[in-house]
């Protein structure tokens, strides 16, 4: 039968199992653009705009987990449906509501779900803590708690299905954890709960995972099916550029790595000395070579800290601060910096790397290793990961006849000394996606609710390597009424919101949210930036103050779960913060009928990556402000002020108190690419 009349069937079957399901437009059109895709193979990729509340979900996945049952059926070689999310509550979503719904209809699938390692309890790391005489009592108990918990198999050891109302649970997660561990001859091996799952996920042909460990996948811990033997799906995929580039961000602090060759480096001397020289395929190495080496590190890692210090010295007079950003763009890096890197640095790592990694390949080989061997193992196995890391970041500080520009720069975050951190990241990355990832999957489905920036998809097609050669394209409309049930207020008498004006803007919007917020119970305000936030936190009468929730006091999570609890109880409560505080909020009903926006939200022009791309933009002929600062702000706007309607039923009033929408040209263009709110002036 073909997959569109399978499809049919499918909506069919849910109208039949779920009470009052009725499939939406949205929807249809959506499932059958996808398997038209599966079907003719004339592009393997596709990218879906779909607005709030189209019922993005199930238009993908019943096309995409039907055509691998299909093809599975027909085929030795099996496919495997992979749905990367970006945040933890959609795949909570997907795995207790919506692919339930599918298997109620007659699909039969094995689901499981992927997370990092560092969202696994780790039952060997518990019981090692314990023996740490230095935690207080509060601690020892928890772990003891969560042994127990995980023991009686009421918890399946993910952090995420934790009650997190323990206050120092974020504390102790990392000491539980099985992020950086050694599982080879583990003997909690057979009741791991990271064991169970990644067993679960080789029997698994849906697997729900997030944009991270698919791209981290791509490079490392091969656990996903391999590509060209998946059909990814990559929902709320505005976040691929960032979240790719950042998987690709290399950045070290000198101080940290500088440790590993102090004090003598003896820590570092005895792991080389004593795994290395167990090695019998590798040469010996003389303690000679092990000093010469250490003194090399130490001496080039020091001169590399003279120099590094020295410029951000000159930055700080600069820019009256202790908080910069060395960058290095048309000059590229300091000469200096690159000639202690390339004679010295990285030749010296080069050569640690490979005697460790031998000695470690060696070891793994052997059939049985003495407990004291173990602990050295994996002592070598973290001090090689630190040497990749920093070998990695010098490599790429120093490169430069890569065609694809780099954003470098020297960082320090510390107020009372100078401390570098060196920087590294690619700025264009949509090739890496496009070869890595979409050329070699079976196919790829990229939706999410803001795709398309002023009207077109150019910038994000760019962004992610894709033209419209080589991915279909395909917007479907949000079935909500936003003229009717939102007003978009925007306040023309008040201060441009630039740099010179920024207190009487932030003193305007203390004013104006008494009267703005005053007939609403929930409300979320959301600032572009930390400083103007806290300035405004400062200004605010306690009256308004006593029902706030701000960003960076609380995690995100018990923020919202406050939020609510006041709503539930009848009482006024605002979200106060950023953007990234908005990003996958969904807040419905008199959870959210106000909504403010300080401004604009044009990117941080003080971000080296958004230096370097804006640098590279116009070296390349292009307008940065035209082809990158207005689409980006017209993205997160449409995101930022997305939060109000969540479903059919949402009314409420949004703000923005930024006069240049009216006033600019570019304002205009802004407006005109936001839902069809109705629109006041005052
Ligand atoms: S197998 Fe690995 S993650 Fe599991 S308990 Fe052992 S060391 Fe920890």
């Amino acid at each position: 039968m073909k997959l569109s009349n399978e499809i049919k069937h499918i909506f069919n079957a849910i109208s039949q199992t779920k009470v009052g399901y009725i499939p939406r437009d949205g929807q249809l059109i959506m499932s059958n653009q996808i398997a038209n895709m599966l079907e003719q193979r004339e592009s393997k990729v596709i990218t879906i705009e779909g607005g709030t509340g189209c019922g993005k979900s199930l238009g993908y996945l019943i096309p995409t987990i039907q055509k691998m049952l299909q093809h599975n059926q027909n085929s030795t070689e099996q496919l495997s449906v992979v749905i990367a999310t970006a945040n933890v509550a959609l795949q909570q979503q997907l795995i207790h509501s919506e692919l339930p719904i599918l298997e109620k209809a007659g699909l039969n699938f094995n689901v499981a779900l992927a997370a990092g390692r560092g969202r696994y309890f780790c039952l060997s790391n518990a019981i090692k803590s314990l023996e740490n005489t230095n935690f207080d009592t509060r601690e020892t108990q928890l772990i003891e708690e969560l042994i127990v918990k995980q023991g009686n198999e009421n918890w399946d050891g993910l952090k995420d299905n934790l009650i997190d109302d323990n206050p120092i649970l974020e504390q102790t997660w990392p000491k539980v954890s099985a992020q950086n561990v050694q599982c080879k001859k583990c003997p909690n091996h057979d009741n791991c709960p990271l064991i169970k799952a990644r067993k679960a996920i080789d029997k698994a042909n849906v697997i729900v995972a997030n944009h991270a460990l698919v791209w981290s996948d791509l490079t490392e811990n091969r656990i996903l099916p391999a590509p060209d033997k998946t059909i990814y799906v990559f929902d709320e995929c505005h976040h691929i550029p960032k979240s790719f580039r950042d998987s690709l961000h290399k950045s070290l602090k000198l101080s940290s790595f500088a440790k590993l060759f102090e004090k003598d480096a003896s820590d570092t001397t005895s792991i080389i000395t004593s795994v290395v020289n167990m090695d019998e395929a590798t040469p010996y190495i003389s303690a000679n070579e092990i000093s010469l080496l250490m003194t090399n590190m130490k001496d080039g890692l020091r001169t590399l800290k003279n120099y590094a210090v020295f410029m951000i010295q000159q930055q700080q007079t600069i820019n009256q601060s202790e908080l910069v950003n060395v960058q290095f763009l048309e000059q590229d890096i300091d000469i200096q910096i690159r000639f202690e890197i390339d004679q010295r640095i990285t030749p010296t790592i080069a050569q640690i790397i490979h005697h460790l990694e031998s000695a470690i390949r060696w070891l793994n080989q052997q059939k049985k290793l003495s407990e004291q061997v173990k602990k050295e193992l994996l002592k070598a196995m973290s001090l090689l990961r630190s040497m990749q890391q920093a070998y990695d970041t010098f490599v790429m500080l120093t490169q430069v006849d890569s065609t694809t520009p780099i954003a470098k720069w020297i960082a320090n975050k510390s107020t009372h000394t100078i401390d570098p951190i060196f920087n590294s990241v690619y700025i264009e990355t949509g090739h890496f996606l496009k070869e890595n990832l979409f050329d070699k999957s079976h196919a790829t489905i990229l939706t999410s609710a803001t795709l398309r920036t002023l009207g077109t998809f150019d910038r994000y097609l760019t962004q992610v390597g894709l033209t419209f050669k080589n991915t279909q394209l395909l917007c479907i409309q949000s079935p909500f009424n936003y003229k009717d049930n939102a007003i978009l207020n925007i306040t023309n008498s008040m201060p441009i919101p630039n740099l010179q004006n920024e207190k009487e803007h932030t003193e305007s919007i203390v004013k104006k949210i008494k009267t703005d917020f005053k007939h609403h119970l929930g409300g979320l305000l959301l600032f572009s930036s930390k400083r103007q936030m806290s300035a405004f936190i400062e200004w605010l009468g306690d009256d308004i103050l006593n029902h706030c929730k701000l960003q960076y006091t609380d995690s995100r999570q018990n923020l919202i779960a406050r939020h609510k609890q006041d709503i539930d109880q009848g009482k006024k409560s605002l979200l106060i913060g950023c953007q990234s505080l908005s990003e996958g909020l969904d807040l419905p009903g008199e959870y959210l009928t106000y909504v403010g926006i300080a401004k604009i939200p044009f990117g941080d022009i003080s971000s080296p990556i958004d230096n370097a791309e804006a640098f590279y933009c116009r070296k390349n002929n292009g307008n940065p402000f035209k082809d990158i600062m207005l689409p980006d702000a017209c993205s997160r706007l449409i995101q930022s002020t997305g939060r109000l309607i969540r479903t059919m039923e949402c009314k409420g009033s949004l703000a923005i108190y930024d006069s240049r929408l009216v006033n600019k040209q570019y304002g205009q263009l802004l407006l005109n690419t936001l839902p069809s709110y109705r629109v006041q002036v005052s």
